[in-house]
């Protein structure tokens, strides 16, 4: 018999994965989700030659956590596909992590074997090394090459992304593309590295099917609640709620901006159609420097069978986001969290509210971390709540 209920919102991955754990444990799961599509920024489509379009940006499953996979696993069978990006720096195409390959492409052949053998006495062959580090080096000529790489691939790219600077983003950004000291060309070292046959808003229809879930498209939730302060409970549709409430939105939309703006970067996708089989060597190419998008994405490139004569790309144009844009990044710096703290003091007074994900964490994470911490959270709430 279902005698519990869960208010769900959001139908990304960690609303949509918490939906399934609680659905399991026999809970009513009404999951409101303010968009017309499940998956949030995972959704893609076929289109009508079966090429499946990513609308918010190229989502690669990577992850050394079994768990994970093994979470998923249920809900979509999987193609091989390992992760190959290129940068377009001073003419040419050369891999990203920047790596022994683009060394040698970008410098003589005098000073590349020069700084290869530094690096590998240094640090050892098949190390990953943050470019803030190398740039601490004391060699004149590691210098002059951490700079380089700095400038040509990171300091550009990131200003387009985030209007600021590598120095002031910090590790959680800076650190997610190393330099490698190798020659392999992959962009991630994670031991699982796969994409969902039939793409992800498949793997979603699978995940929330089940009759327990009901899922409630274009529903914006925030007009759903009202926060009584004096009594520190929560109102659902005018009436109390004891209902646990996992919420994956802003919590400054949630909470009415009460304490500022959150701030967050937004993408505006440009999506062409080209006819010919092939249009760049890699599913992904950055540039860094030379143009106003951040990089291009192919998707045939995802998997192993693409048209004759025809292939989609997409363009990346990274800009401020205003409150009618989608939040797709927040930005990680000391003020904007000393903020997202007063929100999330102020959500810990009811006691039934859960913000998880990387908008209501406020937290740069990939899909595998969000999906653990759903099914965490998940599972202790079914637990402790029996
Ligand atoms: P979201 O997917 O943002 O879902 C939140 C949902 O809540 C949305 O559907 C939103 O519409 C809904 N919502 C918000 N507010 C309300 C409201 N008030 N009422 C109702 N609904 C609401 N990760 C990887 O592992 N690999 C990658 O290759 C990768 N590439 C990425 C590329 C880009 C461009 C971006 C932006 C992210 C990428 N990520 C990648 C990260 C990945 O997208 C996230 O980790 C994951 O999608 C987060 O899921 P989520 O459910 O927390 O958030
Ligand atoms: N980055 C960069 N140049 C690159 C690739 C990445 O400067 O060619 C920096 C940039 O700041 C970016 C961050 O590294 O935002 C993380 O890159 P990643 O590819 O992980 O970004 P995502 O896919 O999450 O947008």
């Amino acid at each position: 018999m279902i005698d519990k209920h869960v208010i769900i919102v959001g139908a990304g991955f960690s609303g949509a994965v918490a939906a399934r754990i609680f659905a399991r444990a026999n809970y009513k799961v009404d999951i409101y989700e303010k968009r017309g599509s499940i998956g949030g920024n995972m959704y893609d489509f076929k289109d009508e030659d079966g090429i499946i379009v990513q609308k918010y940006g190229p989502h690669i499953f990577h992850t050394n956590n079994k768990n994970v996979l093994d979470f998923l696993s249920s809900y979509t069978s999987w193609n091989d596909y390992k992760h190959q990006v290129k940068g377009y720096i001073d003419g040419k195409l050369v891999p990203i992590p920047f790596n022994l390959e683009s060394l040698e492409l970008l410098f003589s052949k005098k000073d590349a074997e020069y700084i290869k053998k530094f690096l590998i006495n240094k640090f050892g062959i098949d190390k990953r090394i943050p470019i803030m580090d190398l740039m601490k080096e004391k060699d004149e000529k590691i210098k002059n090459f951490a700079k380089y790489v700095y400038e040509k691939v990171f300091n550009n790219y990131t200003l387009k992304q985030w209007d600021l600077p590598p120095e002031k983003l910090g590790e959680v950004v800076m650190n997610r593309v190393p330099v490698n000291i190798s020659y392999n060309n992959y962009y991630f070292s994670d031991k699982y590295q796969l994409m969902p046959k039939d793409g992800f808003t498949a793997l979603f229809e699978n995940m929330i099917n089940r009759k327990n879930i009901t899922i409630h498209l274009d529903s914006d939730a925030t007009s759903l609640f009202k926060f009584d302060d004096k009594k520190k409970r929560i109102l659902f549709k005018g009436k109390p709620t004891r209902d646990i409430i996992i919420y994956t939105g802003c919590l400054d939309e949630l909470f009415g901006y009460r304490f500022g703006e959150l701030q967050y970067r937004t993408l505006d996708f440009m999506f062409e159609l080209k006819n010919s089989k092939s249009y760049q060597d890699v599913a992904v190419v950055n540039y860094p420097n030379d143009e106003r998008y951040t990089r291009i994405t192919e998707f045939t490139k995802f998997t192993s069978t693409p048209l004759d004569k025809k292939t989609i790309i997409m363009k990346e144009y990274p800009r401020s986001c205003n409150k009618d844009d989608i939040p797709y990044y927040p930005i990680e710096i000391k003020e904007n969290i000393d903020t997202y703290d007063k929100y999330l003091k102020l959500a810990k007074d009811y006691k039934n509210l859960y913000p998880l994900g990387r908008l209501a964490q406020y937290k740069y994470m990939n899909m595998d971390i969000c999906i653990d911490n759903a099914i965490n959270l998940a599972e202790q709430l079914v637990k402790s709540n029996r």
